[in-house]
């Protein structure tokens, strides 16, 4: 059965962009992550939409993922395929006459602004310091300082659990806070549009190098994470109350609390995936207590854990 399946994917993606029992801990931005059975990476819809409709055939469990940016994968890794939109599929147009940026699910946000930018268009400033793919974003209405993917986006084009390339317009979206119709019906996002409009470059660059700057002063961007570990709790700041709650720098094993922002939980010194979420449990629970505020994690969860978030 294994060999079947492995026949048949490598007729719909090449060896090259096959991998077996790859480490996640090499896909994903905390460094954590045990072995995926199989990792393709695909660079056209055909091949994605060939590899979904396998792994359906042939009851092979399977995860789309982007840059791994939020995503802790478990320390026994994946039983399943992961489709890894990223490089390989990230072409970018840009539609100079309606300001118009059509792009693929893989491409980085950050490449994503700096063409913007040199485009002189104006409004996705924001995302640039956000390591995540667009497929990410549109999926996670990914946002930061004053910012979202809401604002922009115009049009998303995507794989349903059928199999239906869709195309859905701003009002299909149904997006919210870190969330979207994609996120609630399993939808793979291909590709989309953003609608900006033309400004000033000078000021375009210099917005861009303030936010990142602000970025590094208030982020551990030098330690491994997946970014903000929890949502924002209406009325407050997740940061805050961990800070309040006497948990900066809070440890178990190689996971900890952020001493420079205790709304990033860290991998600090070769982590576990059950440490990771260990610390997850124990601040969710100890804010609750002491402030009657139950944190939700932001970050992704995949693979099979021991100790299940609370
Ligand atoms: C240092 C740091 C700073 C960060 N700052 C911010 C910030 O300011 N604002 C913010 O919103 N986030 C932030 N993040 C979190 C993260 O970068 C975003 O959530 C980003 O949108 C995730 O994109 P990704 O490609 O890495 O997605 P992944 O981590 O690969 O996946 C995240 C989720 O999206 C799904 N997904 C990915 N691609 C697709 C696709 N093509 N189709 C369908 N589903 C898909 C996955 O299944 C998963 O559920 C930060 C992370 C780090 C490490």
């Amino acid at each position: 059965m294994e060999e079947q399946f492995y026949e048949k994917l490598i007729l719909i993606i090449p060896k090259e962009r096959v991998r077996l029992k790859e480490r996640m801990e090499y896909h994903t931005s905390l460094h954590i992550g045990g072995e995926a059975d199989y990792l393709v990476m695909p660079t056209s819809v055909e091949e994605v939409k060939e590899v979904v409709a396998l792994c359906k055939r042939m009851n092979m469990p399977y995860y789309i993922m982007g840059n791994g940016s939020n995503l802790l994968v478990s320390d026994s890794g994946y039983r399943g395929l992961i489709v890894k939109l990223g490089e390989d599929y990230s072409q970018i147009v840009v539609n100079e006459e309606k300001h118009l940026i059509t792009a693929q699910a893989g491409v980085l946000l950050s490449k994503l602004a700096s063409v913007a930018a040199k485009h002189s268009l104006t409004g996705f400033e924001f995302a640039s310091g956000i390591p995540g793919t667009l497929g990410g974003a549109v999926t996670m209405n990914a946002g930061a300082y004053d910012g979202e993917m809401k604002q922009c986006l115009t049009l998303a084009r995507v794989l349903d659990e059928e199999g239906n390339v869709l195309e859905l317009s701003y009002d299909k979206l149904e997006l919210g806070y870190r969330t979207s119709i994609l996120q609630k019906k399993n939808y793979v996002l291909l590709e989309a549009e953003i609608q900006l409009s033309i400004g000033d470059q000078q000021a375009i660059y210099q917005k861009m190098n303030d936010l990142n700057s602000q970025r590094r002063e208030k982020q551990p961007l030098d330690q491994y994470s997946a970014g903000s570990t929890f949502k924002r709790p209406q009325g407050y700041f997740a940061g805050k109350l961990i800070h309040d709650a006497g948990l900066r720098g809070y440890q178990v094993g190689g996971a900890a609390v952020s001493e420079k922002h205790c709304g990033f939980v860290i991998n600090k010194d070769r982590a576990t995936a059950e440490e990771f979420i260990t610390v997850v449990n124990d601040v969710i629970r100890i804010v609750e207590e002491k402030f009657g505020v139950r944190l939700e994690p932001e970050v992704k969860f995949l693979g099979e854990f021991h100790n299940i978030v609370v």
